[in-house]
């Protein structure tokens, strides 16, 4: 197999600098370079765009991001056990790689970067779903980035993309589909990562729309969502009850049964009825 890049394969780069996983750190590394260069290519053509890759690592998918020709990568990793590795991959592509060292839950990363921007990421489990919010969830909608490429458990990546009447439909997938397209890009088994997960896992890419493809004040639209899907069995006349006094007028209003679960109901019902409420 052709090497994709002059540097050493990621196994030699992780007996160098020993960088044995760590558990607490969701560190599941990819060493397959042919691997992370298709992950890289699902976030479609990367030359001219700015990329924020979160959680680096031994840096398979920040080489698999540079050969793909992004513009310019910045990694934000948490382990400064990796920071050597990844100088040696700046190294090799002069001015095209940024390394800050930290959280990326304390960071506001994308501030370094200049449009257009695509987000891509093999993210650590334990933080991946409460940035996917951050994300999804600015104060102005389009959001600066582009375009979002990330790793997920499988569970949470079927959670993103699932439909009305799935039993993996919730506040998840109202967020992401209400002002993006979002789909399944790869599918990845355990043993695809060092050292193997208990999970399979999946790639999520979302794209961001110019503009929400229901009309709604997004903080209401939240609180709809989070009190529906919160007491996801209950009738919706009971889960929204302390949105307002009179929910079963406001269900009957915008055409939604009362009686009716937030599981079954659709992202533009959920629209009318934030804008019912606002
Ligand atoms: N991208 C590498 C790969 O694909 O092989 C590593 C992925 S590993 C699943 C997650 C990475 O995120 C680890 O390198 C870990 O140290 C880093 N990490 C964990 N929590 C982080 C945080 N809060 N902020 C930034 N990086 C974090």
């Amino acid at each position: 197999m052709p090497a994709i890049d002059s540097l050493p394969p990621l196994r030699d780069v992780i007996a160098t600098y020993e960088l044995s996983a760590k558990k607490a750190l969701g560190q599941n590394f990819l060493l397959d370079l042919n691997l992370t260069a298709k992950i890289a290519r699902q976030a479609g053509d990367l030359s001219g765009t700015d990329v924020l890759e979160v959680g680096p690592g031994p840096g398979g998918l920040t080489r698999g991001l540079l050969v793909e020709g992004a513009r310019k990568v910045l990694a934000v990793e948490k382990d400064a056990r990796c920071l050597p590795a990844l100088a040696e991959i700046a190294a090799v592509y002069p001015g095209r790689l940024e390394v800050i060292e930290g959280d990326a839950l304390q960071i506001d990363a994308l501030a370094h970067l200049t449009p257009p921007i695509a987000i891509c990421a093999n993210l650590p489990y334990n933080v991946g779903t409460e940035l996917l919010v951050r994300w999804l969830t600015p104060a102005v909608w389009p959001p600066v980035w582009s375009s979002l490429t990330l790793m997920f458990q499988k569970e949470v990546a079927q959670r993103i993309v699932a439909k009305p009447g799935d039993k993996a439909y919730g506040r998840l997938a109202v967020l992401a589909q209400w002002r993006c397209d979002a789909y399944i890009a790869m599918h990845l088994p355990p043993e695809a990562f060092s050292p193997p997960p208990k999970v399979s896992s999946a790639v999520v890419h979302l794209r961001a729309l110019p503009a929400p493809r229901f009309e709604a004040d997004a903080k209401v639209l939240e609180r709809v969502v989070a009190a529906g899907f919160n007491q996801r069995r209950k009738m919706l006349r009971a889960s929204l009850k302390g949105l307002s006094p009179d929910i079963e007028d406001h269900l009957n209003a915008v055409g939604i049964p009362p009686t009716e679960r937030a599981e079954r109901v659709s992202i533009e019902a959920f629209c009318a009825l934030a804008r019912q409420l606002a």
